[in-house]
């Protein structure tokens, strides 16, 4: 039988020809045309059907059909549901369709997980009890004994001429039929030592030397209720038989032969039956870079045009007084960011610039010239702040940094009366005020600004697209600015802020790496409140935190009210406030108030000063319940001790149950650099659950691509598509990136 289908396709065109030579004498080959066409292209069978009963005149019409068909391309396998397979019935289609596979496509892009190692064929005396061993012989006895009612057993006795294993196998009558004595057979699985015996369980089996599942390396798909291995490796090589010739290449061979990769066609070959580990990786590796490929296309081409912006005429000299006046020097890094922030202003395509930090390293300062930049040039900016603190202390700092200059500055806080706020949206829709601070308030449709040019998103992990698109939709062109609030991996930035400019403040300002960490278990809580005693002895502040999760915030509530009221009886001296997400606006501000100037030493508090809060001051914190929050979660945390560069402590208190929460708490302990804490947060979790709901369904569209290793590929596979976008990108490969990535990228907002 032909291997492929462009063989039995070239096979039957062959034949028809002769027949119609012939006359149509049904004469062409032994046994029939229609037989001969049900066994080498079955799915084109139906068009010969009756064939030899049928006069001459209806045989012509039939063959002029089939050849037609013949002539008639195939169409993509995107496009060919699963059922079109033989041996896919509705059945094995419903549970195709659990594991996400409805097209050829999607079956052929259903990655093996890893590779098994069935090769390393050994002469039976060699082989030792429990070894996983591939043996060859000669079938010499077999037997067949029902156990019990519904148990049967089948036996093979293996002979290789250095001694005999035996086969077991439970329930599969059809190895009795399947095995022949005298025939030679290759086993494969673990041998077992039994009552002096050689023997493997259920070995996999074939003729020896067909080498389809024995004797070579074979992938192992993700787990697949009712479908076993077997069937799915037998799925996959007729879906390539029958449509390996029309898997379209996305990306240019010149691109290919450059970077050293296989063509789609091959490497989907190749990946399903790869003969060895490399041949594997490279297969990976290759389908991998074509997803990024596609992937920063779509990206790169949603990128704002040239002029869709205005170019704001910076007052220079204003910015300079800004900058000579600030109580430090800028870092390096801190200058290099405002001048790039600059250039995005002046320019007349919209700035959208992510700004990337480790906490601390003073992105606020940035923030801060920004806005500078903005309104010297009369326009006016906004900063949104996840919660009322943050937008609170981001008010108080501005005001400080801002001091002097002629910018006038509001604070769109929640707790604003009726009047109050009329009055203030009046302002800023008038233009009298220059730059507004506030939390998602700043977006609702009441909200007009005069001229918005620039829009801060501080923590912009905590704010959807949406808010994010909404904030930009109050000017036109507005510039945009995102500020991370942990340092994010450079695999996901390249993909997820694919379209932003980045700037990192690579340093922190003083040196900051004095804080300490330490893990304990919870069994030692007395020994860390006896040290955090002996710190508000000496004047210490500093915070310890109940994590309150969304699950169940009622109980973690009153946990962190209970231990609230513990720790206030045991330092009455020392104040100790409470300070949680529930509570007035109001109450909020005093409890930071009273911290900030000192009144109170200790802050009890919820996650709610997880972002942002700055009290340089503080030097110790203890995280209760550590291992149920997250390792950015748990940096953010540390990020608010030792900001003044004094030595600082952050006791984690934890005990985790999973291997993943150990992995997570160690990662913390032993890492201080906030990205290397992204790129552990990721190794460990996995990208899907790193990036949260909204871009999970996103990574899942990677399917040979892994954001945790494949750094290297992504770069390369931006810098490909920007030089294709030098040259205006071929109009098939964007079609393919949206094809592919652009429902996922419309739902990231992108
Ligand atoms: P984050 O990047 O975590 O938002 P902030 O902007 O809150 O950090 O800055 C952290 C602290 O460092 C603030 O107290 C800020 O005033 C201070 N800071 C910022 N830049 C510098 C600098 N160049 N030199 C000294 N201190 C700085
Ligand atoms: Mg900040």
């Amino acid at each position: 039988m032909a291997s492929t289908t462009e063989e039995a396709q070239a096979l039957v065109a062959k034949v028809l020809a002769l027949e119609r030579r012939r006359g149509f004498a049904d004469d062409a080959v032994l046994g029939g045309l229609e037989r001969f066409v049900a066994r080498h292209l079955p799915e084109a069978a139906p068009l010969l059907a009756g064939y030899a009963a049928r006069d001459p005149a209806s045989r012509e019409e039939a063959v002029t059909a089939l050849e037609r068909w013949l002539a008639a391309p195939l169409p993509p396998p995107g496009e060919v549901p699963v059922e079109a397979l033989p041996g896919v019935g509705k059945r094995r289609a419903e549970l195709l369709a659990k594991l996400g596979i409805r097209t050829v496509e999607d079956l052929l892009t259903f990655f093996p997980r890893r590779l098994e190692d069935r090769t390393g064929l050994r002469p039976i005396r060699n082989v030792r009890d429990g070894d996983v061993v591939l043996v060859e012989g000669v079938a010499r006895a077999k037997s067949k004994v029902k156990v019990r009612r519904g148990l049967e057993l089948v036996k093979v006795a293996l002979d290789d001429g250095t001694g005999f294993l035996f086969g077991i196998w439970f329930n599969q009558p059809w190895v009795w039929d399947g095995i022949v004595q005298g025939e030679r057979y290759a086993f494969w699985g673990k041998a077992q030592l039994r009552f002096g015996e050689l023997q493997i369980e259920n070995p996999v089996w074939e003729r020896a030397g067909a080498n389809e599942v024995t004797g070579r390396l074979v992938p192992v798909y993700p787990g697949t209720e009712g479908l076993s291995q077997p069937v799915l490796h037998g799925l996959v090589r007729r879906a390539l038989d029958r449509y390996g010739g029309a898997i379209p290449d996305a990306v240019p061979a010149e691109v290919r032969a450059r970077l050293g990769l296989l063509p789609r066609k091959e490497a989907l070959a190749r990946i399903h039956a790869p003969r060895t580990p490399e041949e594997f990786e490279l297969a990976r590796r290759s389908l991998a870079f074509e997803e990024l490929l596609l992937l920063q296309l779509g990206v790169l081409s949603r990128r704002a045009p040239e002029g869709g912006g205005r170019a704001l005429a910076v007052d220079r000299a204003l910015l300079e007084r800004f900058l000579r006046a600030l109580p430090f020097e800028l870092t390096p890094s801190q200058r290099r960011a405002i001048e790039a922030i600059e250039r995005d202003l002046r320019s007349a395509r919209p700035m959208l610039r992510l700004l990337q930090g480790d906490v601390g390293s003073g992105k606020t300062v940035v923030a801060a010239a920004a806005c500078v930049m903005a309104t010297s040039a009369g326009a006016q900016a906004a900063i949104m702040a996840p919660t009322e603190i943050l937008a609170e202390q981001h008010f108080l700092v501005l005001g400080e940094l801002l001091r002097g200059l002629p910018i006038r500055v509001a604070h769109l806080a929640g707790g604003l009366g009726r009047r109050e706020r009329r009055d203030l949206l009046r302002a800023i829709a008038a233009g009298k005020v220059d730059l507004v601070v506030g939390t998602h308030a700043l977006i609702q449709e009441d909200v007009v600004f005069r001229d918005l040019a620039l829009a801060v998103v501080d923590e912009q992990h905590r704010f959807g697209v949406i808010q994010r698109a909404a904030l930009e939709g109050k000017g036109a062109g507005t510039n945009i600015l995102v500020m991370s609030a942990t340092p994010i991996p450079r695999t996901v930035v390249l993909t997820l802020y694919g379209e932003f400019s980045v700037s990192v403040l690579a340093e922190t300002p003083r040196s900051r790496g004095a804080v300490r960490t330490v893990w304990l278990s919870s069994s030692r809580r007395e020994e860390v409140y006896r040290e955090v005693g002996e710190r508000l002895g000496r004047g210490e502040k500093g915070y310890v935190v109940f994590p309150v999760i969304e699950e169940s915030e009622e109980r973690d509530l009153r946990a962190a009210k209970a231990g609230y009221e513990e720790l206030r009886q045991r330092f009455p001296a020392h104040g100790v406030a409470l300070l949680h997400g529930r509570m007035p606006p109001e109450e909020k501000r005093r409890a930071m108030a009273a911290f900030r100037n000192g009144e109170t030493q200790l802050l009890v508090a919820t996650t709610v000063v997880e972002v942002g809060i700055d009290v340089p001051d503080a030097s110790f914190l203890v995280i209760e319940h550590a291992e149920r929050l997250g390792l950015a979660q748990l940096h953010q945390l540390r990020g608010r001790i030792g900001r003044a560069g004094q030595p600082a402590v952050c006791y984690a208190l934890g005990d985790p149950t999973t291997e993943e929460g150990r992995a997570r708490l160690s990662a913390f302990r032993d890492l201080g650099d906030g990205f290397k804490i992204a790129e552990a947060d990721l190794r460990i979790r996995g990208p899907g659950d790193v990036l949260g709901t909204e871009q999970s369904g996103f990574v899942s569209r990677l399917k040979a691509a892994d954001l945790a290793r494949d750094l290297g590929l992504l770069e390369r596979a931006r810098e490909e598509a920007l030089r294709l976008g030098e040259g205006g990108v071929p109009e098939a490969l964007l079609r393919e990136a949206e094809r592919r990535f652009g429902e996922a990228l419309a739902l990231l907002g992108v």
